[in-house]
């Protein structure tokens, strides 16, 4: 289309500030920022904060001191969706005029498998007498939503059948993830979605969303996560360290390699700026391998 070669490629990273940046984040915040800059595009950042409880203290700081060590730069200012209610409230409320959500009065226990079951659709059709609005769902399609995942191919999903009536705003008056980040990554202008692979499940999820709120469809790229041994996600709980940022350079060349670029032997002992030349020119987004996961041990 022509309408395609005009448009900014912008890309980003948006960590949740649960820990500090470890291997498995570093590929996803390499492969995010070279598949917008090797197009000559924008990489931008975000903190995705929010969860107050799960949050630890002082990690989004030292996430984005790290980053900056590692010479990723980001043109814009962070964005924090801690301070974004107000525009997660406005999609909300979008939703509610289109008759595409409504108030569920269920608790998680009546949903089943503590809240993350297929909800059956109680409160779809009015809230049950005596019942209180707790969380506000989005009244999802029986159809199929399909997705062109650049990396991992295909990906199709029947709302109606696996995620059901999902939840947009949660009990505790949070707003729930699969619509926090549509909202920001419209806001953000974001054009490329690249991210971990374990995300690549609620991809129709959002995608729907996106189309029903009118915002301009994002491309997507899930690449593999980084997992332990026994096949755990990497992450602060699973024994992730916080990299060295004084040892970046070795650190850039591994992500380079878990991501399939075949780095040459030399490129970690090189200067970081002349690490990210090598990697913006010699970027390809399919040699990535397609694959959700790959075990690594460091
Ligand atoms: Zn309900």
């Amino acid at each position: 289309m022509a309408t395609d070669t005009a448009q900014v490629v912008r890309g980003r990273f948006a960590p949740s500030p649960t820990g500090p940046l470890h291997f498995g984040s570093l590929v996803a915040a390499l492969a995010s920022a070279l598949e917008a800059q090797a197009r000559g595009g924008e990489w931008l950042v975000r903190i995705e904060d929010l969860d107050p409880p799960r949050e630890v203290a002082g990690a989004s700081d030292e996430i984005l001191y790290a980053l900056g060590r590692f010479g990723f730069s980001w043109p814009e200012p962070v964005l924090y969706q801690s301070q974004r209610t107000a525009a997660y409230e406005a999609a909300q409320l979008r939703l509610r005029d289109l008759g595409l959500a409504f108030w569920c009065g269920c608790s998680r226990r009546e949903v089943g498998k503590g809240g993350h079951g297929r909800y059956p659709g109680t409160c779809r059709e009015g809230l049950p007498p005596g019942r209180r609005p707790r969380a506000l769902r989005a009244r999802v399609p029986d159809r199929e939503i399909l997705v062109e995942d650049q990396v991992q191919g295909p990906v199709s999903e029947n709302l109606a059948a696996v995620s059901g009536d999902f939840i947009v705003r949660r009990a505790d008056r949070l707003c729930a993830y699969q619509l926090a980040v549509v909202v920001d990554d419209s806001a953000q202008q974001i054009t490329d979605v690249v991210r971990g692979a374990d995300l690549l499940d609620s991809t129709p999820r959002q995608c729907w969303l996106q189309q029903e709120l009118g915002f301009l469809p994002f491309r997507y790229a899930h690449v593999p996560v980084v997992t332990t041994a026994q096949g755990e996600k990497l992450a602060k709980g699973s024994g992730a360290t916080a990299l060295d940022p004084s040892r970046a350079g070795e650190w850039l060349a591994r992500g380079l390699a878990f991501l399939g670029q075949s780095p040459p032997a030399d490129l970690a002992g090189r200067p970081l700026p002349s690490i990210w030349d090598w990697a913006r020119s010699n970027w390809s987004l399919e040699r990535v391998p397609r694959e959700r996961a790959i075990p690594w041990s460091p």
